[in-house]
């Protein structure tokens, strides 16, 4: 079994807030437990931070802001790169952090680290790009130039599902636009935050620009204490719609810029003319990284008629191989969920299924094991749209199976929901790739692939899964706003 003991620095398992430089408790000296989710052992104590303690985070990034943002472009660029070399030559004890507190597997926790990772690589990059303009004026005695500067205190709230990557992706864009931050990390998986929050630190990033504020219970006030902060410009949020739709509602008053990726229902469609084998395999990856829960994870699985009989089958056979164990456990490929409601809300949606028609050909019910937010992978023919896994992400390692008939009968079953995150599509022919492609209401998809995402595309959604984009060459503009300057010129 592996343990906080093992790793090589010691400093990087930090248990206490980070405020204006300084390790700190919460005012109320209140705690809540960091529990592993693969055997219910306790991992840390973290303050319970609540309103006040977001005030004192939030004035520390907002004076750290009035000399953070006159750094030069080079000098953030330098900052990002010390930060990714520092991340990648810790790899393996942030692995290690990320897979005690999240659950997924040692080797895909260091693929997330490296993932994480290659945002820093890429905002570095990114951070000497932004440019302004030299607009023709129409009045000849102007001159008009555009600038872009950084839009102030920026809030990263991120889930438990990437703590790693979250992070990087939004803090990463926001500190190399000259922006200072305040973290809030999912209550499950603060671990990896404040393990960043050393290296970003020892990178040289000042007093200030990195504030990371702990909470489990009291979320929903320090939520509402970020976001009706008017020294707050900018709230960066990825989790549920539910609670999007809520911070969106709290950003209101102060018009607080934001960025929201929120819950998926991401169609997977096999057409006939697919490869099965490398269909088979998409369909692992995009189903059962991180046991299911992320938000482009495959949700509805539409095969067509032609392929879907030997596609089951396959699919079947392939997952009743995966090894569901401890992360740090010998070849075990899906670990437990984070945490228990998120057994419950697998349970229901399977149970519901079979209440619907569904026949469970593999699985069904939680793993038998002593401890753990286990679940035995879970297979399910005969899906129809009556079901709760049809409007609802399961986040849970469960395939849905859905029979098709035709393009136009899946596309109108793929684009009837009220999300639009992630789809993949599996066909050889080139035409259909293009057709489906832009025809289904998402914002982004993966062509005869499992894997979605990379730090130099755009990642983001429409409809209910939210607005604004990150990553790619318009990730960081979420961070900065517009000036323009004009000169009269006239003699
Ligand atoms: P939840 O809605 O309770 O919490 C989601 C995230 O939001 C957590 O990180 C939590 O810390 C944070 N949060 C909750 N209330 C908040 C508030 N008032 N202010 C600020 N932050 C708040 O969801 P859950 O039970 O953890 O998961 C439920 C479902 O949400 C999942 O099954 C999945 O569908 C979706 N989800 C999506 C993502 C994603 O990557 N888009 C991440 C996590 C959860």
């Amino acid at each position: 079994m592996s343990s906080l003991n093992d790793l090589k620095r010691k400093d990087l398992f930090q248990s206490k807030g980070y405020i204006n430089g300084s390790w700190v408790d919460s005012s109320s000296s209140k705690t809540f437990d960091v529990v592993n989710p693969a055997n219910l052992d306790r991992l840390a104590t973290l303050p319970e931070m609540g309103a006040s303690d977001c005030d004192k985070a939030v004035a520390a990034a907002h004076e750290a802001f009035k000399t953070y943002k006159k750094t030069s472009a080079r000098e953030r660029a330098r900052l990002m790169r010390k930060w990714n070399d520092l991340v990648i030559a810790n790899a393996d004890d942030l692995a290690l952090i990320l897979m005690l507190e999240n659950g997924k597997t040692l080797a895909e926790a260091k693929g997330e680290v490296l993932y994480g990772a290659s945002f820093l690589e890429w905002f570095a990059g990114e951070a000497e790009r932004i440019h302004g303009e030299y607009v023709p004026p129409a009045n000849l005695n102007q001159r008009i130039i555009t600038m872009r500067q950084p839009i102030g205190v920026a809030a990263c709230m991120t889930p438990w599902n990437f703590p790693i990557a979250m992070i990087t992706r939004k803090a990463g864009a926001a500190l190399a636009a000259g922006c200072t931050t305040v973290w809030k990390p999912a209550g499950e998986t603060p671990l990896s935050a404040l393990a960043q929050a050393v290296l970003a630190q020892e990178a040289g990033f000042p007093k200030g620009a990195i504030n990371v504020v702990t909470t489990l219970n009291n979320v929903a006030e320090v939520g509402k204490a970020i976001c009706e902060d008017k020294r707050v410009k900018k709230m960066s949020f990825t989790g549920s719609t539910r609670v999007g739709k809520l911070l969106a509602s709290q950003c209101a008053n102060s018009l607080t810029k934001l960025t929201l990726e929120l819950g998926g229902n991401s169609p997977f469609i096999v057409f006939d003319d697919a490869k099965l084998d490398s269909a088979v395999e998409a369909a692992i990856m995009a189903k059962f990284r991180n046991s299911g829960q992320t938000c482009v994870t495959a949700n509805r699985i539409f095969v067509q008629k032609g392929i879907y009989d030997k596609f089951a089958e396959a699919l079947t056979e392939r997952i009743r191989k995966l090894k569901v164990g401890a992360g740090w456990e010998k070849d075990v490929f899906v670990g437990p969920l984070t945490h228990d409601r998120a057994v419950e809300k697998a349970m229901s949606h399977i149970n519901d299924a079979k209440k619907h028609g569904g026949q469970v050909v593999l699985g069904g019910s939680p793993l038998e094991r002593q401890k753990g937010y286990f679940i035995q992978p879970t297979v399910i023919t005969h899906m129809n749209r009556e079901m709760l896994t049809t409007r609802e992400e399961t986040f849970a390692p469960v395939v849905g199976l859905y029979e098709f008939d035709s393009e136009e009968q899946v596309l109108d079953w793929a684009n009837d929901c009220d999300v639009g995150l992630g789809s993949f599509i599996q066909t050889e022919n080139i035409a259909r790739m293009w057709r489906v492609s832009e025809a289904l209401e998402v914002g982004m998809v993966g062509v005869n692939l499992g894997l979605l995402s990379a730090s130099e595309s755009q990642f983001g959604g429409v409809k209910e899964s939210g607005y604004g984009t990150e990553g790619g060459r318009h990730g960081i503009e979420e961070y900065l706003v517009w000036k323009s300057i004009l000169i009269n010129v006239a003699n």
